[in-house]
């Protein structure tokens, strides 16, 4: 085993500056040339919006500079209490951020897992003991259409990056539900009603866990996927997203 990963560097290192000949490096979200795999031009650096504080302490979205001060909640967490208990996000949706989301579904997964990681894990609060790291479920028939769930790709990256133990199967979808851009509130809490189980509760049960996505939209996912671990008896669940949509009009455009 051992022997195998040295012999998988050598070979990894060895052929990385043929990868460049061939393949020189480009920016994943719009394809200019860049200095070295795995990162992005500098202008899109900039076009990634980090959300900042002050913000919700419930949800984490951020109030902006002339906003209400840290310890308040927004709007929608004061009119519906969230049953999760956090939602780290890497950046907030942007131009930038849809391109690499893009680009994670249709690119150069493994390399862009690890960056969209990286900003994910700058994010995420420390927790006291054991995290498990469980990503929302693609159904089946979509995960053998696609041949891979990038929520999963991200979750085995955060993971290596010592956010805590990836249960990768941990829900399952159980029906196919119909793309929710478009529903209002009530349409997608009814398409997503029992369409999403843990498959094994005692593996849940007293553990904290990070629920990990792409893209967090509505919430309507995730929150079934929240409300089913709550019910599995998860002590805690934090959301951990890649991009998120803070302008619910944006559901439309995806
Ligand atoms: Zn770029
Ligand atoms: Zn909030």
């Amino acid at each position: 085993m051992g022997r195998v990963t040295t012999i998988g560097r050598a070979v990894r290192e060895g052929i990385a500056p043929f990868v460049d000949l061939v393949y020189p490096p480009r920016c994943p979200a719009c394809g200019e040339a860049i200095g070295e795999q795995g990162g992005l031009c500098a202008e899109c650096w900039s076009g990634l919006a980090i959300p900042g504080d002050p913000s919700c302490a419930a949800c984490q979205r951020p109030f902006g500079e002339v906003g209400p001060k840290e310890g308040s909640f927004c709007a929608p967490c004061l009119e519906n209490a969230p049953i999760h208990d956090g939602i780290a996000a890497g950046t907030l949706y942007t131009e930038v951020s849809r391109k690499l989301v893009l680009a994670l579904k249709h690119g150069r997964r493994i390399a862009l897992a690890k960056l969209l990681a990286r900003l994910m894990t700058a994010r995420i609060p420390p927790t006291e003991g054991e995290r498990l790291i469980v990503p929302v479920p693609l159904h089946r028939w979509r995960l053998w259409h696609r041949g891979f769930n990038q929520a999963g790709l991200l979750a085995r990256e955060l993971e290596k990056a010592g956010c805590g133990t990836l249960l990768v199967d941990a829900m399952r979808r159980t029906k196919r539900t119909p793309s929710l851009g478009g529903m209002g509130a009530k349409a997608r809490a009814r398409a997503l009603a029992g369409a999403i189980e843990v498959s094994r509760p005692e593996r849940i049960a007293g553990r904290n866990v990070l629920l990990v996505d792409d893209v967090l939209t509505s919430g309507a996912t995730s929150t079934a996927c929240v409300r089913a671990l709550k019910r599995a008896g998860a002590r805690t669940v934090t959301i951990s997203c890649f991009a998120r949509v803070l302008d619910e009009a944006l559901d439309h455009a995806r």
